[in-house]
């Protein structure tokens, strides 16, 4: 049993890396230490503890992670450093090592961060992560963002998450509908499903991802859920037709692709062929024409030769989807990626991802200009950019209008008229 007098008049800050995931779990655990007694160090203040939250998908990640914790170190000298998350479990020891580091906590153990305290390293093995705590919480934004699912069963050649997270497992949709009503009535508008892999959701509990939509789609006090990265494999038809009907379910998909080339996604060991992405597209632009569509794509894998490139590239340009989010490979030890050849040099993967961006870039522009004259609802956001303040669409378009805080977390009917081509933003005027 801790005491919390002990922690009276103590105060920490948060530094998270990473997915969205990790931001609604930075989330909880402030929720969790502010019930101790720690309250969020206010803007200038010294805190006494340090929470940071990091991310290992690259080798650049677990960079950041060094520098952000030396960087907070030094605002918060006398600051106990807790460090937890996906680089933390991955390498215990190295982040150990990193100066000003205090506490190195495992997955298993963040939720329960001040039970381990007098520990240096505490770090179970992730086979070992069962347990599964559902979290909803207010973003940086203006969005909620709701973790329904942990963990990933699909060992994809390139990747350590299923090291770092462990076996997919998931909430109870009862409870994840009572945090979605609690979040509505805290005077949220908008959820986000966020998860490692979503699809997945439901192995825990006998449900499935298509029961969570259905039970969340009749929340009334939410007006608009996202659901976020989902595998191509996963996404049923029955979900796009789902969300096709749906008032609430927001027109956009996020999928991975992660390469054009059929070989390509048998090294990486992917569900998918690029057939069967493309009739998901299909699937969806046949729907709901005017929905947008993110795909990932990772450059540069091993094996990736420049004809395994060119046919990825050629895939994507007849790909009706409206914005790349562009990842360069990066090896990752303990992964099977690491027995493939050839290595593709750094600077080819540099010029393949600045194709790919280009491609990115042209098609985003292209389905701005195919809304334009359409109207949507956009829910602004409180971040203010020198005058202005910007929202989203239902279909993920970016619109700008000059700061009013009264419209800030406000669903608003706009007609999409003053597309701004170099930003790649609407212009609204709100007062005619
Ligand atoms: S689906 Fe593949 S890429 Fe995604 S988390 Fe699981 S193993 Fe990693």
């Amino acid at each position: 049993m801790i005491d919390t007098h002990l922690f009276q008049d103590k105060k920490a800050v948060y530094y998270t890396l990473g997915c969205k995931l990790n931001f609604a779990e930075t989330s909880t655990l402030g929720k969790y230490l502010t019930g101790q007694g720690i309250r969020k160090a206010l803007a200038g203040e010294k805190a006494d503890f340090c929470v940071v939250n990091t991310c290992s998908v690259t080798e650049l990640a677990d960079k950041k992670c060094r520098q952000a914790i030396r960087r907070i170190k030094k605002q918060h000298p006398e600051a106990f450093m807790i460090v937890t998350g996906c680089y933390a479990q991955l390498k215990p020891e190295e982040v150990s090592g990193i100066e000003g580091v205090d506490l190195v906590l495992g997955s298993n153990q963040k939720m329960n961060l001040l039970d381990h305290l007098t520990d240096k390293i505490a770090v179970t093995p992730i086979k070992e992560a069962k347990t599964f705590i559902p979290s909803c919480s207010k973003g940086d934004r203006t969005r909620y963002f709701l973790k329904v699912q942990d963990g990933c069963d699909y060992y994809c050649s390139y990747c350590t998450i299923p090291f770092a997270r462990g076996r997919s497992r998931n909430g109870k949709i009862a409870d994840l509908v009572r945090m979605a009503e609690q979040a509505g009535r805290e005077g949220g508008k908008e959820i986000v499903l966020t998860g490692v892999n979503i699809g997945d959701f439901g192995k825990t509990t006998g449900e499935t991802f298509f029961d969570l939509v259905q039970a969340l789609d009749k929340v009334e006090t939410i007006e608009r859920f996202r659901i976020s990265s989902i595998e191509p494999n996963l996404l049923t038809d029955e979900i796009v037709e789902f969300v096709a009907h749906s008032e609430k379910f927001a027109p956009h998909f996020h999928i991975p692709l992660q390469s054009g080339s059929d070989d390509v996604l048998k090294l990486m060991r992917r569900k998918y062929n690029t057939a069967f992405f493309k009739s998901k597209i299909e699937k969806i632009k046949t729907l709901l024409p005017d929905a947008f569509i993110g795909v990932d794509v990772i450059v540069g894998v091993r094996g990736e030769t420049d004809k395994h490139f060119e046919e990825a590239k050629r895939f994507l340009e007849e790909l009706p989807f409206s914005q790349l989010h562009v990842f360069t490979y990066s090896e990752r030890p303990g992964t099977m990626a690491l027995q493939i050849e050839p290595v593709v040099s750094p600077r080819e993967k540099q010029e393949r991802s600045k194709q790919l961006l280009l491609l990115s870039g042209e098609k985003t522009k292209s389905f701005y200009r195919s809304q334009i004259g359409t109207t949507h609802k956009v829910l602004f956001e409180h971040t203010r950019r020198d005058s202005f303040m910007q929202g989203f669409t239902e279909n993920y378009i970016k619109i700008e209008s000059v700061y009013d805080p009264n419209r800030i977390n406000q669903l608003i009917d706009v007609s999409l008229e003053n597309f701004n081509e170099e930003q790649t933003t609407f212009i609204i005027s709100l007062y005619g």
